[in-house]
């Protein structure tokens, strides 16, 4: 079994897949973000996934990330990114950093970010391989993600990475006038991305593609099973 992340290409094989994943992948789905879509060519998903995956980083799915959890489908990273309509301005907070690999996507794209995940092991992994890239202007902590992280609020945007029963208000308590939360909503097994955007004291919701994630375990979220 393969054991490093080269699997013996070069960083030009490495692009040309990455490029062609964008082309094939994003752009024909109607992503049209250039920030976005120069971010999604530019970040080494391979590096992310774990060694054994590492061939299939650019395929067009989600890929195991071990302790149960998935790093999501490209097209899924892009199009909550894509949500978020980022300017290079903003304070962003993301729940579930998982292999860190949309993170380093924000990273490039926003001015700071927080991100939350609940499994010990997933952000020691994460946030050694975002320091090893070069990635410093982040805030890691392990909890659970469904209280937000109240102390920064508010925020610009928040994305979250993990299937909810709701959206939680906790999350929409915590984000600044006309900020976005994107987060998939619906069972344990299927969801619908949902954007919300904060207008006062309401809130404009809109949903449209049906997505799968793992569950957001937590107090605003799903038990533990
Ligand atoms: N964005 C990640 C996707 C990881 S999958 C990536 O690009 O790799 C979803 C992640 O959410 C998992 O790592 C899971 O452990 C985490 N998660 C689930 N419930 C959570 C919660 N309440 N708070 C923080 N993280 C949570």
């Amino acid at each position: 079994m393969n054991r490093n992340h080269t699997n013996g290409k070069s960083d030009t094989d490495w692009e040309y897949e990455r490029l062609s994943m964008v082309e094939d992948q994003l752009r024909k789905r109607g992503i049209s973000d250039e920030r976005v879509l120069h971010v999604m060519g530019k970040v080494p998903r391979h590096l992310f996934v774990p060694p054994e995956s590492s061939n299939r980083a650019y395929t067009d799915g989600p890929l195991p990330l071990g302790e149960g959890q998935t790093v999501s489908q490209p097209y899924m990273v892009a199009l909550m990114t894509q949500c978020l309509e980022l300017t290079g301005a903003e304070k962003i907070l993301e729940i579930g950093t998982g292999s860190g690999y949309q993170s380093a996507i924000l990273m490039e794209l926003v001015r700071e970010l927080y991100t939350v995940e609940r499994v010990h092991a997933l952000a020691e992994r994460a946030e050694q391989q975002l320091v090893t890239l070069g990635y410093h202007r982040f805030h890691l902590r392990v909890a659970d993600g469904t209280q937000g992280w109240p102390e920064e609020a508010p925020f610009d945007g928040i994305i979250v990475t993990a299937g909810a029963p709701a959206v939680p208000d906790t999350l929409l308590n915590q984000l600044h006038e006309n900020g976005t939360l994107v987060i998939p909503v619906g069972t344990r097994y299927s969801q619908k991305l949902c954007k919300c955007t904060k207008r006062g004291n309401t809130y404009r919701r809109e949903e449209d593609t049906m997505c799968v994630f793992v569950p957001l375990v937590g107090e605003y979220g799903w038990e533990d099973e």
